[in-house]
């Protein structure tokens, strides 16, 4: 083996145990995923916000962005439903650079995976305790998934995961919406195929098990705009790529047919202040074609305290050491311009 062991983690069954839900928990991550079904059905026709910062990476900031959301879904609750990103796993093109919370708990500090998976589920745990919230996670480790499966109402598939089998097996025994993105290079068949193999049940290795999987009737599309062979960063979400996800779908046995648009990463070639005109255009595509109002069922977006991104280190309370997000005063404005446009 070229590397060394360093430990042995605590299994999930123990971390669970040492940080269990309570009775009120439970019931806030079951209703929250209830929410996120209906609307997925065609059964409610708010828009899910699936909305935060890229990265998780401190805990007290992102509880002070999540508090913030608190009066603003009150205020819009007929129309939008809120789900905050708290993204602790982050994938890396390279493979170099801050890995997220799970990695790094201190962003500054090395590496300490143990206390990385303590901080992850404490964070899930304390926003669905002080905000009401159960939140969204990325699911970039199929074999820590266990660790916050009774904590997420949304899990996301990254675009360099959701091609991988292990993923999307996995996928399949998730009970919580699961967004499954287009991979970066933008093929809708290969996001159409991991769809298909999340609702399907499969037997399989988790976590040195055998499982049976029952498949994931909620499994859906997130696009996120995607990187030609020049390396340029491609849009997605314009009126004919909604049209024509629609009609992909439609040779599909998908028991719910939909999609999330990421209005960050190749949608605005990371320029987050572009978001609301996506969501505007997207918006106005939905009232164009009734194919494309039942297909869009909500928007991923990229939002943190402060507007835009810092490196590690860089000391700016709530603003983003990943991908550069909107502000909280531009987030908040656009979550009621969404409330209003939503029929
Ligand atoms: C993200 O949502 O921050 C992310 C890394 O997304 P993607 O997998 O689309 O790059
Ligand atoms: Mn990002």
């Amino acid at each position: 083996m070229n590397g060394i062991i360093v430990r042995k983690l605590a299994n999930p069954e123990e971390v669970k145990e040492m940080y269990p839900l309570s009775e009120t928990q439970k019931t806030a991550v079951s209703n929250q995923i209830k929410a996120l079904e209906a609307i997925l059905r065609g059964e409610d026709n708010r828009m899910i916000l699936i909305i935060g910062p890229c990265s998780a990476d401190n805990e007290d900031s992102v509880i002070d962005y999540i508090s913030r959301l608190v009066p603003v879904q009150e205020k819009v609750k007929d129309k939008v439903l809120i789900v905050p990103r708290i993204y602790t796993n982050k994938p890396r093109t390279t493979g170099d650079g801050y890995k997220g919370m799970l990695h790094q708990p201190d962003p500054g500090a090395k590496a300490d995976l143990m206390k990385g998976i303590l901080a992850t589920r404490h964070l899930h745990m304390r926003a669905i305790e002080e905000t009401g919230f159960a939140c969204a996670d990325e699911m970039l480790y199929p074999e820590n998934y266990q660790y916050l499966d009774d904590v997420l109402a949304y899990v996301a598939v990254g675009a360099r995961s959701v091609e991988d089998q292990q993923h999307r097996l996995t996928a399949s025994l998730i009970s919580a919406p699961t967004g499954m993105k287009n991979p970066t290079s933008g093929d809708y068949a290969v996001m159409l195929n991991a769809i298909t193999a999340a609702t399907h049940p499969h037997t399989f290795i988790y976590r040195g098990w055998e499982v049976d999987s029952h498949g994931n009737d909620y499994a859906h599309a997130v696009l996120r705009g995607y990187t030609n062979k020049h390396g340029e960063a491609q849009p997605n979400y314009h009126f004919e790529d909604l049209l024509r996800l629609s009609e992909m779908y439609a040779t599909r046995q998908v028991p719910y047919p939909a999609a999330i648009i990421d209005t960050n990463h190749a949608n605005s070639d990371k320029n987050p202040l572009a978001q609301p005109r996506i969501i505007k255009e997207v918006m106005y595509s939905m009232r164009h074609s009734t194919e494309v109002a039942k297909l869009v069922k909500g928007f991923m977006i990229e939002s943190y305290i402060v507007e835009g991104r810092q490196e590690i280190g860089g000391g700016v309370y709530g603003q983003s050491i990943t991908d550069a997000c909107l502000g909280w005063e531009k987030s908040e404005r656009l979550i009621y311009d969404i409330a209003e446009l939503v029929p």
